[in-house]
């Protein structure tokens, strides 16, 4: 849980974005303290992913704030490398470097970005690995992995770098179903020790047992943020509700 007086983690302020001339973020207020994890839920379309990637600035905006540890995401070139360094992400496809075996795939950034000596960055990477329970893959190439490996291979490529916080934008969308449980359970123990997370997820079961707060977005706006055992109770605004009705 977060603590109560700590600067928040993530921080966006009056955000717009347009894409030509389609308002996708409208006036995008939104705090992450440190250690909370907050799941964005809505209907397709409704700016999710776009506001997960305003906070790596994988989509620049054009006014409003955007702070990750207390500091203003910077426009470009190293500054803003350094800050994408400490923001992993994690998407619906899996993403991983099809020509290397899944140990390379997770100590490529640290030696390169982070200048983390080859034999340190291995041995974080096999820990890493055992983490999310695939350590005996370590040698393997993506393709040979099942889909849920792969995404807990890339859940691992992302932690390799020590991010401050962790955006997951549908990490389960593209997965067979049977391969969900695994990639949420590995979420689930990242949120239990503390990791700062904003996850874009449909699966509701896992936005009730890990979230903090549930962020409610439909057309480019947040139009709820409550703890989840208040948003799923459906007492908030009728978008919500008509939104839980179609999804629960
Ligand atoms: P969600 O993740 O909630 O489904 P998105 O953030 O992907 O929504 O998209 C919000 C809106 O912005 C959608 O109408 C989508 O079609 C549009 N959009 C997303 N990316 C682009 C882009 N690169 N160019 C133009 N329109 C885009
Ligand atoms: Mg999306």
């Amino acid at each position: 849980m977060p603590a109560t007086d700590a600067p928040p983690m993530v921080r966006l302020r009056g955000v717009q974005k347009h894409f030509g001339a389609l308002h996708v973020l409208r006036d995008v207020d939104l705090d992450v303290a440190a250690g909370e994890v907050v799941v964005v839920v809505g209907p397709s379309g409704s700016g999710k992913s776009t506001l997960c990637r305003t906070i790596n600035r994988l989509e620049p905006v054009a006014s409003g704030e955007v702070l990750v540890d207390g500091v203003p995401v910077p426009a470009e070139g190293a500054a803003l490398a350094r800050l994408r360094a400490d923001v992993g992400m994690v998407f619906q496809s899996f993403d991983l470097f099809a020509h290397r075996t899944v140990l390379d795939n997770l100590c490529m950034a640290p030696v390169m970005v982070r200048g983390i000596p080859k034999a340190q960055a291995r041995t974080e990477a096999m820990a890493l690995l055992e983490r999310v329970g695939i350590a005996d893959k370590a040698g393997h190439f993506p393709a040979q992995l099942s889909g849920g490996q792969q995404q807990r291979a890339a859940i691992a490529r992302a932690l390799a770098m020590k991010p401050k916080v962790m955006l997951f934008d549908e990490p389960t969308s593209a997965l067979d179903p049977e391969m969900v449980a695994e990639v949420l359970a590995v979420m689930t123990s990242l949120a239990e020790d503390g990791m700062t997370m904003v996850v874009v997820t449909h699966e509701m079961g896992f936005a009730r047992r890990a979230a903090d707060r549930v962020v409610f977005m439909d057309a480019g706006a947040i139009v709820e943020v409550a703890p989840p055992e208040q948003f799923f109770a459906g007492g908030g605004s009728d978008r919500t509700r008509s939104f839980l009705s179609a999804v629960l």
